[in-house]
């Protein structure tokens, strides 16, 4: 796909193809799923933390307990008994019936990134600009580029999404006659930034963005797997007019399945089942099945538990690890949830250009350049340490703070 002289079809790609190149996550993901290679590259959850046994036996009895239904053809929208459970769990972050969260207004989708997909087929026509966090979901960026969109950043700090950037951004935009379709975010345990936005900052987005006319397409997979207390609640729970949100089961039970879902405004969720049928017809039976028998029959709060419980310990791991081993000049973000730090490298050093000597080394991350559409990103890494138990974080933390202490002296 991405267009060389090797490429016979290269004059037949639509447009949008032509700017498609794979993505360095996914190029990454066959070195670094070798064994010797201590992978700090990736985004799985661990899901051996599940009750694996039970689980499987849960699956084997779908069929009988469910019929035939499980293998037919289902609506688009998703069936009416997950959509009930998704409103239960989103109740639990505040999104209830008080802001006008229904089972009516939700669509299932084929895991977080079909629900992206639709949302950008909704609202994005060629040329469209996104704003979008600087860095941000490299599926996020996949998407926009192949609904080629233009994607401009707004800068981040510790607390999330900088206001007064967002209201520049608007402005330079305004100032070039133009109006971004939305502001996509991931308020709470960003990817890949690991910072979550303020509650004051929460409402002072919201407000810009209404006064702006802005939609806020708000991307929330991770806010259910926070280790220091509760984050602020989400986006969506505060304004139900012009706000998407968007989330998944792949973090806090199996990204396997693929079962996300959109809690779109009422007006559009139409369009959204219109534009996934024409997508997919329907989600998968089974998985929506499976997703409902997990959250009706088993002790899915005391799993998210277990999962917050070894991830707090591994990203201490990898915080540690971090302050013991990191070279000089080396600064890094401190997630409260989700599966990420982002970390800054020393003056001069390029994440991408030691890519291979890392891996020679038998250690991989994801450079920064991945997660912006720009270009920026040359000096940052993200490191996973959602995977990796915590003494195979502390090795590979190791190994790439040795990797960098040679190429500094380089
Ligand atoms: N949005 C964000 C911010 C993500 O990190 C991910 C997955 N890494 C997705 C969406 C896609 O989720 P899914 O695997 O459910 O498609």
């Amino acid at each position: 796909m991405t267009g060389t002289t090797l490429d016979d079809y290269t004059d037949r790609y639509a447009r949008r193809v032509r700017g498609m190149t794979a993505s360095e996550i996914r190029a990454l993901f066959a070195v670094a799923s070798r064994p010797e290679v201590v992978s700090l590259a990736g985004g799985a959850p661990y899901i051996a933390a599940l009750p694996l046994d039970a689980v499987g036996e849960m699956l084997g009895r779908l069929g009988s307990e469910h019929g035939v239904s499980t293998l037919q053809y289902g609506i688009g929208q998703g069936t009416l008994e997950l959509r009930e459970r998704i409103c239960e769990v989103m109740a639990l972050s505040g999104i209830d019936g008080r802001c006008g969260a229904s089972p009516e207004d939700v669509v299932v989708t084929v895991g977080g990134q079909q629900a992206l997909d639709l949302v950008a087929r909704l609202f994005l026509d060629p040329g469209d600009v996104v704003l979008a966090e600087g860095p941000t979901y490299v599926g996020a960026l996949g998407v926009f580029q192949a609904a080629q969109a233009q994607v401009c950043h707004v800068p981040m700090d510790a607390d999330g999404l900088i206001p007064e950037a967002l209201e520049v951004a608007i402005a330079e935009q305004a100032r070039a006659g133009r109006r971004a379709k939305f502001l996509y975010t991931i308020p709470t345990y960003q990817n890949p930034a690991g910072v979550t936005l303020t509650e004051e900052r929460r409402e002072r987005v919201l407000d810009i963005c209404e006064r702006a006319g802005l939609l806020v397409v708000e991307d929330d997979p991770y806010g259910q797997l926070g280790f220091d207390g509760e984050a602020p609640s989400p986006l969506r729970a505060r304004r139900r007019d012009g706000v998407f949100y968007l989330s998944t089961f792949s973090k806090t039970f199996a990204p396997g399945l693929r079962v996300g879902w959109i809690l779109a405004p009422h007006a559009v969720r139409d369009k959204l089942v219109i534009a996934s049928e024409a997508q997919i017809l329907c989600p998968s039976a089974f998985a929506q099945a499976a997703v409902t028998t997990y959250l009706s029959t088993m002790p899915w709060r005391e799993q998210l538990k277990t999962y917050r419980e070894v991830y707090r310990e591994r990203r201490d791991a990898l915080l540690d690890a971090l302050t013991d081993l990191m070279p000089a000049g080396t600064t890094w973000t401190r997630p409260e949830g989700g599966l990420f730090v982002w970390a800054n490298l020393p003056e001069g050093l390029d994440a991408k250009a030691m890519m291979p000597r890392a891996i020679a080394a038998r250690v991989a991350y994801v450079p920064g350049t991945g997660f912006y559409a720009d270009g920026s990103g040359s000096g940052n890494m993200r490191l996973n340490f959602s995977f990796p138990p915590p003494e195979r974080i502390r090795e590979g933390v190791r190994r790439l703070s040795s990797v960098m202490e040679q190429e500094m002296a380089m």
